[in-house]
């Protein structure tokens, strides 16, 4: 096992992953900005060192920084968290050129994953279900593409083979908007990710989002932790979470399950990894691969009892999995409340001082934060100050373990979403369950209306 981690990463993540470490006897390292300084991590961990200025490119995003950093505290493995470089395959790969270990998958994992065109082709090939497409990247020949799109029927989406974050996509409707779409999309791509290669998807109208977790070692073996919905966004970010996905069938669980960890042993992955999937009328379409631990992680442990962090720690040592996938017992329901320093009804960001903090508690009750009472949050990263996650035997129990944490929640001197969880605890299409990736939009807008009249 490793002596000493680095961690490449700030807020929460930087926390849950200093735990992780202090639990199997690791010594840490925190780099941090200017602006971090005085943040809980850098304070708990062993040693710590600035690594620039509050900009993420020249602190977070600095690679040269991070390698010294790494090398003058004799740091053995970087952990990259999520976000940041964490799916940067250059990074992974200087890395382990440095002679660290990167607690990842290798780099021409990563790299794979990242080009959505390769990545749909090896699912394709392991037999993991994708949304009904074109072949690889679209051609550049008109009256092909017209022909691919027929195919298909429309509605289509349009995508960057390099996109990311819910950018670099176009849904057409009709084919005489077809040509000026692809043209449109492909230029933007050029321009936000340097690569014009685009692809066409059949464009599902109603789906949720559901999403597969896998742990894979460096021997061969890999496994499945079952399924998050996480279907409640806005603007394509997860807003809440939960595991396991209500009302769909265990056995088709279990079958896409089983393919993902199966892609897994074909490609070589190595640590942990999601596969999300929209899901639709009964049937999974996959359509990325993350290789990096997530935000929800925490869902999924509650209902394994797995330490996902800790597994990538000792898988990135080169320990072989110690349990197969007949071993793992899902028990009860988790929800996890993302809790974002922000203002619940415009969503504009809020950073500052928090006057005062006081985090629930309770049986089933698991706070993911990295704030304290006088922490100032500072303004140039994500508004995510926390995560609040609730464990019942049901998913009643875990609602109302919520509701009563959230009502016990205190954060004074900014602004959080919290009043819009304490909506959505009691929203009549959320306790039914099952919502599509537009349910909370569509709200929202509703709200709106409502305000207006
Ligand atoms: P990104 O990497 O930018 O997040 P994804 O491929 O994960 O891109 O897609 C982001 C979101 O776009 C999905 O969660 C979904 O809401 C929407 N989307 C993507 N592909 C489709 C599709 N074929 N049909 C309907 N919606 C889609």
């Amino acid at each position: 096992m490793f002596e000493k981690i680095l961690i490449a990463n700030r807020g929460e993540i930087a926390l849950r992953v200093l735990r992780a470490c202090r639990e199997l006897g690791i010594r840490t390292v925190a780099v941090h900005s200017v602006a971090d300084t005085e943040a809980k991590y850098v304070k708990l961990a062993d040693e710590s060192v600035c690594i620039g200025p509050a900009a993420s490119a020249q602190s977070y995003l600095n690679v040269p920084a991070i390698i010294s950093a790494a090398e003058v505290t004799d740091a053995e493995a970087i952990h990259p968290g999520y976000g940041f470089l964490s799916e940067n395959a250059d990074f992974a790969e200087r890395v382990e050129k440095s002679g660290f270990a990167f607690i990842g998958p290798r780099a021409e994992t990563i790299r794979l994953m990242g080009d959505k065109v390769s990545a749909k082709d090896a699912m394709k090939a392991a037999g993991v279900p994708c949304v009904p497409g074109s072949d690889g990247a679209l051609p550049e020949e008109p009256k092909e593409i017209v022909k691919i799109a027929r195919a298909i029927g429309y509605p289509v989406i349009i995508k960057a083979a390099g996109g990311g974050g819910g950018r670099g996509m176009r849904v057409v409707h009709t084919e005489a908007a077809l040509l000026n779409a692809v043209q449109t999309t492909r230029a933007e791509a050029q321009a936000a990710f340097g690569n014009p290669v685009v692809y066409m998807e059949k464009f599902l109208e109603n789906p949720r989002h559901v999403e597969i977790q896998v742990l894979a070692d460096e021997h061969g073996n890999a496994v499945y932790l079952g399924e998050r919905d996480c279907s409640m966004q806005r603007r394509h970010q997860k807003v809440i979470e939960e595991a396991p996905a209500p009302g769909i069938d265990r056995k088709a669980i279990a079958k896409v399950g089983e393919r993902c960890a199966e892609a897994c042993r074909k490609i070589g992955y190595r640590g942990a990894g999601t596969f999300e999937f929209l899901f639709e009328n009964g049937e999974f379409y996959f359509i990325e691969m993350n290789t990096r631990v997530q935000v929800e992680h925490p869902v999924t442990e509650l209902i394994t009892g797995i330490d996902i962090v800790q597994a990538q720690i000792r898988i990135a040592a080169n320990e072989k999995l110690w349990f197969g996938q007949k071993d793992i017992a899902f028990r009860g329901h988790a929800i996890e409340c993302r809790i974002n320093a922000e203002d619940p009804f415009k969503f504009t960001p809020c950073p500052g001082k928090i006057s005062n903090w006081h985090t629930p508690g309770g049986p089933g009750i698991r706070v993911d934060s990295h704030v304290y009472n006088g922490y100032t949050i500072p303004p140039h990263y994500d508004s995510m100050i926390g995560k609040l996650i609730a464990f019942g035997d049901t998913r009643e129990q875990a609602i109302r373990r919520m509701r009563i944490a959230l009502s016990e929640m205190v954060v004074e001197g900014i602004k959080t979403n919290v009043p819009l969880h304490q909506e959505l605890m009691l929203d009549a299409r959320f306790i039914e369950g099952g919502t599509s990736i537009h349910y909370l939009e569509h709200k929202l807008a509703d709200r709106n209306e409502v305000k207006k009249t």
